[in-house]
């Protein structure tokens, strides 16, 4: 018997804004499986095992989860926000490719709203022109390139989403990250500090590139770069769907 396995996004925290087909895979589980914080949004219930696991386990946890979907289980992978952003759906993936498995399950990916588009929407439109998402952490990248991309995203007029901003273990990248942009940016470009956006803990900051400091954040915050026409309008801050002299 070959059972499933669904690598699910939770959504930024709030259930509301989880998929109905996440929840529908979640009720079907027969085991659950993900870093620690996000299988605890999971409700126990009788015939659910529960394997949380440590979040560079990413790896193994995606190996033990494709072998329990091969003996017959219905196994759900949880990320939170989306899978396929910078979480599990890639590291799954990349597990099947490293053991190739004489008959793989069925697997299926069920999209969330990632943070940065949850923080978005908190602060009205700010990623309503081009924009491109940049992981910080440096555990799986060299800090160069992280550099490279932020400076070459700068020079092209993208709004920005930064994930992983600053951790204990890092706490030197984000402030690296605002020296890059202070060398291709104005000192007004928007910055939007979104912290555990749609969670009880929830706290939003808009400032400006001038004013805004490496502890603002950390990791539990997603921010976001403005575009050189992101702009505020009473409470709100958008960016133009047109670009100036386009
Ligand atoms: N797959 C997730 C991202 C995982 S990386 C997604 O699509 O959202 C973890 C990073 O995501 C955190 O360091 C933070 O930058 C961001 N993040 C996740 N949930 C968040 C939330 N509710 N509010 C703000 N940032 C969040």
């Amino acid at each position: 018997m070959t059972g499933r396995l669904s690598i699910v996004g939770l959504g930024p925290g709030a259930p509301g804004l989880m998929a109905p087909d996440a929840q529908a895979a979640l009720a079907q589980a027969t085991d659950i499986l993900g870093y620690q914080p996000y299988v605890a949004r999971i409700p126990a219930r009788p015939g659910l095992r529960l394997h949380p696991s440590d979040n560079r386990e990413e790896l193994d946890r995606a190996r033990h989860a494709i072998a329990l979907a091969q003996g017959g289980a219905r196994v759900v992978v949880v990320s939170s926000g989306d899978p396929g952003v910078f979480a599990m759906a890639a590291a799954v993936f990349e597990a099947l490719e490293s053991v190739p498995t004489a008959e793989p399950p069925r697997i299926e990916v069920i999209p969330g709203i990632t943070a940065m588009l949850a923080a978005a929407a908190r602060c009205g439109a700010p990623l309503g022109h081009d924009f491109c998402a940049i992981n910080l952490s440096d555990n799986l990248k060299p800090a160069g390139v992280i550099a490279h991309r932020i400076r070459h995203a700068a020079l092209g007029g993208f709004a920005m989403g930064f994930y992983n901003p600053r951790s204990p273990a890092r706490p030197d990248g984000f402030a690296r990250a605002l020296a890059v942009l202070r060398e291709t940016c104005e000192p007004e470009r928007i910055v939007i500090f979104a912290r555990a956006v749609s969670t009880p803990e929830e706290a939003i900051t808009v400032t400006t590139l001038a004013e805004a400091r490496e502890d603002m954040a950390d990791m539990r915050t997603v921010v976001l770069i403005g575009n050189p026409q992101t702009r505020r309008v009473g409470g709100w801050t958008y960016t133009p769907r047109s670009w100036a002299g386009a």
